[in-house]
Parts: C-alpha cells; structure tokens; sequence
C-alpha cells in the first residue's frame, strides 16, 4: 500500500474513487428497485433482492450459539443458584460486574448476592463471566441482544431481579418472550417520543 505522499495530485482528490462508489450504490439502488418491483408481478422470482428488516417492528431470531444477554440461573426452589464467589467480576475486562455478598441462611452456601449488576455499556459480551462461573450461575444463552436505547446510563444497569427474570421466562422455553420484552421498551420509547 502506498502512504498518502506518494499519490499524485488527482489521486489525492479521490474524486475517481467517490464516482466509483456512487456507481456501485446506484448499481445496487436500481437492481433492487427493480427486482422489488417485478416481484410485485410475480416474476424474477428466482432473483433475490436485498430486504431491509422494519426493526424493531420485525426481526431475525438469533441462533442458539448467539451470545446474548446474561442471565443469572436458579435453583430448584426459584433462589439465585450464584454464590457471591466474585470469580466472573474477577475475570471481567470491562470491570463491569459489581457484586456485594450477603450472608447465606444455608451454611452449605454461605454467601449468596444481595446486589449483582451488569453495566451493559461497558460490557463487551466476551464471555469470560460465564467462563469463570464454577457453578454455572450465569450464563448468555438467551439469544436476545443487548438493549441499545435509553434516556440514562441507569437504564442500561442489569440488576440481579432482571437477570434472575430471563431465567424465569426461558423456563417457558420461548425466547421470543425475552426479545419481546427488550423491543417492549422501544416502543415505549417511540410512543414517549410521540406525545
Ligand atoms: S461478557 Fe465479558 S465484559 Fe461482559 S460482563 Fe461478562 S466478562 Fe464482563
Ligand atoms: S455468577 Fe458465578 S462466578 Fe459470578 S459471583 Fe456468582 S457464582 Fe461466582
């Protein structure tokens, strides 16, 4: 690759360049235009046209391997199966896992979380957390991705309830559920905007 002071004069006015992008956009724009168009007739059925979702009023469901939003697991009895053991805030990158441990009633426990929360805006979704639960507590299998609106950063603070709730709902096995509660909260957001 040549550095920018090897390009001559007309290379660094990159105006070939930008006349070459608009030619492929406008080459996408009108090839999908059309295809759009004659599909409405029922034909070039065999020629695909790109789509662009409404999001959030449609949407893809996510595969299984998506790794999504936390979720804190429970035990039989409905109890936050976490033991306050601080190994996931310790192998967070983000340090954005803030624990404080309570005592336990079990002495076979011994400390369960009286506050767990996630700060989602610094949260990089690498999974080291769920790596470094020894008693798998949390977990990111909901397929759900992470909420990317709100009014404050508070909004995007997971408390241990919200993420004990995920558990809850996936008990039903329908992760639709989960994804329509995060877009719930885009509606509301429009519909505050809206009034
Ligand atoms: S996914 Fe990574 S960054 Fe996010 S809470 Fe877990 S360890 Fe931290
Ligand atoms: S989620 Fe797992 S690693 Fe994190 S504090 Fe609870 S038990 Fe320990």
């Amino acid at each position: 690759m040549r550095r920018p002071e090897e390009l001559s004069f007309s290379e660094r006015l990159y105006i070939r360049e930008v006349v070459r992008g608009l030619a492929v956009t406008g080459r996408r724009f009108w090839r999908n235009l059309w295809l759009h168009i004659i599909h409405q007739f029922g034909a070039g059925k065999d020629e695909e046209a790109a789509v662009t979702l409404q999001y959030p009023e449609s949407y893809i469901t996510y595969g299984r391997e998506y790794r999504g939003s936390h979720r804190l697991t429970l035990k039989d009895d409905g109890s936050v199966r976490c033991t306050a053991c601080f190994l996931c805030a310790t192998a967070c990158p983000a340090r954005c896992i803030h624990i404080e441990a309570g005592e336990a009633e079990d002495p076979m426990v011994e400390k369960y979380p009286v506050r767990y929360e996630i700060d989602t805006l610094r949260c990089i979704y690498c999974g080291m957390c769920v790596e470094a639960c020894p008693c798998d507590a949390i977990r990111m299998d909901t397929s759900v991705h992470p909420k990317v609106a709100g009014y404050s950063r508070t909004d995007f603070i997971e408390d241990k309830q919200a993420l004990m709730q995920r558990s809850r709902t996936m008990e039903t096995g329908d992760i639709d559920v989960l994804m329509e509660e995060m877009l719930s909260g885009y509606r509301r957001a429009e519909e505050h905007t809206d009034n």
